[in-house]
């Protein structure tokens, strides 16, 4: 099973190293595409990798990353047991935000990714992520700020199963707001 889904994901790989399908190619010094056990339970999903992802080729290594592994830690979660995966696989030039055409563009990745790993949780990290994944799962009418629904567990029937829908704020406001480093510590209490 994992060889197969290593094949679909190298495939993606391959095809996201030579992806010209928006600008982001032209700016990036290395695509990301994710990270982690294919068989994961959990699924973490990002905006785009920043400055330090874009040298590395791999998510959340900058300071956001230093965040979530705190958080992975505190409730015993490796990261070689969970998936981390971004929107785009490309950095946007000076940490701008995704557009709406980029998004557009490079989601199929994301979604193939979702397919191949076919988790049982998905945590979206920040706005973005959440929007993103609400309106893939026909959850846009409970769509409110990340400051809303943070925390809350949100099931959505799948061919394949029950996917529970986690929105979270996104590590990155934690380096500069201390509480919401609680709040997300509380948020990850749900994950145990
Ligand atoms: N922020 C993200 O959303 N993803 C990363 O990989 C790093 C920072």
């Amino acid at each position: 099973m994992t060889d197969i889904k290593k094949e679909k994901i190298n495939l993606i790989e391959q095809e996201i190293l030579n992806c010209k399908k928006c600008e982001l190619y032209k700016t990036r010094t290395n695509p990301v595409i994710g990270e982690g056990s294919l068989d994961a339970e959990i699924m973490f999903i990002g905006e785009a990798p920043g400055f330090n992802e874009d040298k590395n080729g791999k998510p959340f290594v900058g300071q956001a990353g230093k965040i979530l592994d705190e958080l992975l830690n505190s409730i015993n979660l490796q990261r070689e047991n969970i998936y981390i995966a971004n929107i785009l696989k490309c950095r946007p030039p000076n940490n701008r935000n995704p557009k709406e055409d980029e998004i557009k563009l490079c989601s199929s990745y994301l979604d193939r990714q979702i397919e191949i790993i076919n988790p049982k949780i998905i945590c979206c990290l920040g706005n973005f992520s959440t929007e993103y994944i609400f309106k893939k799962f026909e959850l846009k009418d409970k769509l409110e700020g990340i400051s809303k629904i943070h925390g809350k567990v949100f099931p959505v029937s799948t061919l394949t199963g029950v996917i529970k829908i986690i929105p979270l704020y996104h590590p990155a406001v934690a380096t500069y707001d201390g509480r919401k480093l609680d709040t997300l510590k509380k948020d990850f209490e749900i994950l145990k």
